[in-house]
């Protein structure tokens, strides 16, 4: 690989407008040799039991990572100094097709993982989460999870039977065994839901919610503490679907709940789990045709920063 530091096509001290769009102009690569961190794209909406047009979310973020300078004041440390990172291109999805989807997403998790690479992907919608669980699994066994949204997606089914969507894959992942649900946190549930039993069956398949009221009645900070006491020194599956901020800051999502986080709320809580073994990251649901602005491809991007900032300090902590 050439020397990306003086390679001056690449880097993120260009001036924003200039440049290939990569994430964050990281060099566009399957040679993991030494990688860190493949920033990966799943441009799949195939799950959407709404308004779709997540596919089109991974080009979009990688466009508004432009934005970001290298530094990170909140966690003061510049992550891309620390972290060898790539962007890895996108997963060949099957439009037509979830199974194939799903299939060609976990193998290509594996062969990202089996190189030592930390995941950190963007979707898609979040049926996206079921493949790359499948993936980690493999590689880790049952994962500690903090999933971040204002759904469960804990349905048996949204259209009959065993078909899998947007809705279902944290009940096939706890199915599957892919999740040690002894410490699996749901954040900012919310929202009206089909009948009173949707958060119970979650509760009883194991999956500890903290519902937006409980949320902000403790503070983001006692929020932060609760999630890091839970995942303890396990290895941590982070899966973050953009519909848990409030559609106010985040309207670009494709079944948005109103009375969610701020961008302030959810950057705070991403830097609250710092010190966690983080083995592998999804960001998802962020879906363009309806943003404004690009402010929900903004905070995606940010919030990718933020992940690649934990990853970072996690580096340097173990040196
Ligand atoms: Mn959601
Ligand atoms: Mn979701």
């Amino acid at each position: 690989m050439p020397n990306r530091l003086e390679n001056p096509a690449l880097g993120a001290h260009m001036q924003p407008f200039a440049g290939i769009p990569t994430f964050m102009r990281q060099p566009a690569s399957r040679d993991l040799i030494e990688v860190d961190v493949a920033v990966m794209g799943v441009p799949f909406d195939g799950g959407t039991s709404y308004r779709s047009g997540t596919r089109l979310g991974p080009r979009k973020i990688r466009e508004a990572s432009l934005m970001l300078w290298g530094y990170n004041n909140a966690l003061q440390v510049s992550p891309l100094d620390h972290l060898d990172v790539v962007d890895y291109g996108d997963v060949n999805v099957v439009p037509v097709s979830i199974e194939a989807t799903m299939a060609a997403i976990t193998a290509e998790a594996a062969a990202v993982i089996q190189s030592r690479t930390t995941l950190l992907t963007l979707g898609g919608d979040h049926s996206i989460t079921l493949p790359l669980l499948r993936a980690h699994a493999a590689a880790y066994g049952p994962l500690a999870v903090v999933h971040f949204d204002s759904h469960p997606d804990t349905w048996e089914s949204e259209f009959g039977g065993q078909l899998c969507s947007h809705g279902t894959p944290f009940r096939r992942a706890i199915e599957e065994g892919l999740i040690d649900t002894s410490a699996y946190i749901q954040v900012g549930i919310r929202g009206s839901t089909s009948g009173p039993d949707d958060l119970l069956e979650a509760r009883q398949l194991g999956a500890h919610i903290l519902p937006i009221e409980a949320v902000f009645d403790l503070g983001i900070a006692a929020v932060s503490q609760q999630i890091r006491a839970m995942m303890g020194t396990r290895q941590v599956y982070v899966s973050l679907d953009i519909d848990v901020v409030d559609p106010a800051y985040a309207p670009g999502t494709g079944t948005p709940e109103v009375g969610g986080l701020s961008s302030f709320h959810i950057l705070q809580l991403v830097r609250g789990l710092r010190g966690l073994n983080l083995v592998g990251v999804d960001l998802v649901e962020v879906n363009p045709a309806y943003d404004h602005s690009d402010i929900t491809s903004i905070l995606a991007a940010n919030l990718a920063f933020e992940f690649l900032s934990l990853l970072a300090l996690a580096k340097q902590d173990k040196k």
